[in-house]
């Protein structure tokens, strides 16, 4: 049985770039709801409850049929909210960028930090509807990792194809409506004060150190 993670952080801890409102209908209304949903459609599959959520979204095509939409929307939606709320942090600079390896990371991958922030942003405008947009770690044939741009629509997750995310913006409306309504693209401005930086940039060392 999946559980609902408390916020690493107050509901108005975000403010003003995510509203204490919206933070506290996307936590306890819709991440509550995919924990419920999931929980629901695997009753009495001992198998498939004894997996994590990770396990569990690297395998669907393990999961009956008749149950696997629910599970691919709702597990992924657990997932994907999870990571959301660690990866985010109260501001504590007008800049907030990244520092370390990731930085190195993400200058040779997209050429700059305000390079990567200009092509993420383009794919999370485009994002038509519902969806994610992730950065994602992967590996080179040299040996290296590298960071690319990929989004998702509903709730998929690059975990569903063994790809493993640092960054991941949720661009579905009811992250972002009460306060920006249809401005999809002041979220997104506000949203990279709020980014965790060091957070990420621990997600990319222990990818990196695998
Ligand atoms: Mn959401």
């Amino acid at each position: 049985m999946f559980t609902l993670p408390d916020l690493p952080y107050a509901y108005n801890a975000l403010e003003p770039s995510i509203d204490e409102a919206t933070m506290k209908l996307h936590h306890d209304k819709h991440h509550a709801a995919y924990i419920t949903n999931v929980n629901d459609a695997l009753k009495g599959n001992d198998a498939l409850e004894k997996l994590t959520v990770e396990q569990l979204l690297q395998n669907l095509h393990k999961v009956p049929e008749e149950i696997r939409t629910k599970v691919r929307n709702n597990a992924g939606g657990h997932y994907n909210h999870s990571l959301f709320w660690q990866i985010m942090a109260p501001q504590t600079s007008d800049e907030n960028e990244p520092t370390g390896k990731v930085v190195e990371a993400i200058n040779t991958s997209f050429g700059s930090f305000a390079m990567f922030q200009e092509q993420f942003a383009k794919a999370a405008l485009g994002r038509f509807g519902s969806g994610w947009v992730w950065l994602v770690v992967e590996p080179t044939a040299g040996g290296q990792h590298k960071l690319v741009l990929v989004d998702t629509p509903n709730q998929d997750s690059p975990i569903m194809e063994r790809r493993t995310p640092i960054v991941g913006l949720d661009v579905w409306e009811h992250a972002y409506y009460l306060k920006y309504q249809n401005r999809r693209v002041d979220y997104i401005t506000a949203w990279w004060r709020v980014v965790n930086w060091p957070e990420v940039g621990r997600r990319f060392a222990s990818v990196v150190a695998a």
